[in-house]
């Protein structure tokens, strides 16, 4: 037994599971997760001591590479000031002044610590400023693990919602509708017929946790229209497109100014932090200022936050997300040539530094055309690939990231391994 299966054999006696975060645990690709012992750059070592080209970057957060020396250097410093203090800091101003001045939409910012907490804290706003209950979301966007976010749909279109998890009541469920991502149509009729008692639309904007799928601008002009026009909030979960597609996240790139936005990832460089923020007249409701109740022990902590502000201040300079995309978008193009050389049927995209990996002839535009990707070649993919060094996201339903360290030579040296792959899967 190797030590990836020792350490995973001990933990499943202590943590159910064996891990903390259930798409660790490698259950639908098979195999024993990989117990990480160290990163740098763009590269992780496991306990056996075998090296990987990581791109999951954490699953967002790690957009300049491992341990970057500016990020380290400034956590070292303000640790030797602090761990946590449970009163405000001048640190948690210039974040929330950074974020507020790279995304205009947010006239305000509520810090919190996961991307959990950022979108759970959004739907009670939204809730308690509308005074209505009911929430849209779509299939196939995940948005944390809070009790009204567990749902899918129903039997038809304009039937509630079930529940996806158990220990979710059935009545909270019934105050959720489940959509269809990137469907016109679908979204036209459920405000025809609820609009008026639409609280909230939750949407990750490009959805990176279906793999990774980009609705055009039209769709969500339309869906700037109907929520205007029936006074439902918009909600855009950029917890992590934000700064991952490009510095402005999807609302920049296509000029949309959601009501809310909510925030994660890559905001705290690898440390916990969340957020949720938007127009002034909306977060006039959150306490201490309103009715709608929220807090946090640690949110806006001096170390998160001390990480977050000098990742984001790295990441706005000049050409950053040039290069940045360019080096997505080079991997995509090149193991879409690497499959057709092999004569797997594949598909690629990226946008920005996300960038999507599909077992289908064409990139899917929803959920149900995604779940058509052959699974099994999927994981024999990835498989092969971490034998070659190279580790994707474990589950044929996640996006993928690069850093601004995988650069000519790590790209490269991932083509080579998926030349490989490709031909003996
Ligand atoms: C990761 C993610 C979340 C949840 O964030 P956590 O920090 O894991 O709680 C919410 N929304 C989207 C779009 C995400 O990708």
């Amino acid at each position: 037994m190797n030590r990836n299966q020792q350490l995973f054999e001990r933990a499943q006696r202590s943590i159910p599971g064996g891990v903390n975060s259930p798409v660790r645990a490698f259950k639908s690709v098979g195999g024993t997760p990989r117990f990480i012992d160290r990163a740098q750059g763009p590269y992780m070592w496991d306990a056996d001591g075998k090296q990987y080209i990581d791109y999951i970057q954490s699953w967002g957060p790690m957009i300049l590479g491992h341990g970057d020396a500016d990020v380290v250097a400034a956590v070292q410093q303000a640790a030797t000031r602090g761990f946590s203090f449970g009163a405000p800091t001048e640190g948690e101003v210039e974040l929330a002044e950074l974020i507020c001045e790279l995304l205009p939409s947010m006239e305000q910012v509520r810090l919190v610590s996961s991307g959990t907490e950022a979108t759970m804290s959004a739907i009670r706003l939204a809730r308690g400023f509308t005074g209505r209950s009911l929430l849209i979301k779509f299939e196939g966007c995940y948005h944390g693990h809070s009790d009204s976010l567990l749902v899918k749909a129903g039997s038809g279109l304009l039937t509630f919602g079930q529940t996806s998890s158990a220990g979710v009541p059935e009545e909270i469920a019934r105050h959720t509708l489940v959509l269809p991502f990137n469907d016109l149509p679908a979204l036209e009729a459920v405000f025809a017929e609820k609009g008026a008692e639409i609280a909230a639309v939750i949407i990750e904007p490009f959805a990176g946790n279906m793999n990774l799928i980009a609705p055009g601008e039209a769709y969500h002009r339309r869906l700037r229209e109907l929520c205007t026009a029936s006074g439902a909030v918009l909600i855009f979960d950029e917890v992590m497109t934000g700064f991952r597609v490009g510095l402005t996240g999807v609302q920049g790139r296509y000029g949309i100014t959601p009501d809310l936005t909510t925030l994660g990832k890559v905001i705290g460089g690898g440390m916990p932090v969340g957020a949720f923020g938007g127009r002034r007249d909306i977060m006039a409701h959150i306490a201490p200022l309103g009715g709608v109740y929220q807090a946090g022990t640690l949110s806006g902590n001096p170390l998160a936050v001390t990480a977050g502000l000098v990742t984001l201040n790295k990441i706005r300079q000049p050409g950053f997300y040039e290069t940045l995309s360019q080096r997505a978008a080079r991997l995509a193009a090149g193991l879409q040539d690497a499959a057709r050389e092999a004569g797997v049927v594949f598909s690629a995209q990226s946008m920005g530094s996300m960038f999507g990996l599909y077992f289908t002839a064409e990139v899917p535009q929803n959920f149900a055309e995604v779940t058509r990707s052959d699974i099994a070649r999927f994981n024999a993919f990835f498989h092969a690939m971490l034998d070659e060094g190279v580790y994707l996201a474990p589950s044929a339903y996640e996006a993928g990231f690069v850093s601004i360290v995988h650069d000519d030579a790590v790209i490269d040296a991932t083509l080579a391994a998926a030349r490989r792959a490709f031909a003996r899967i």
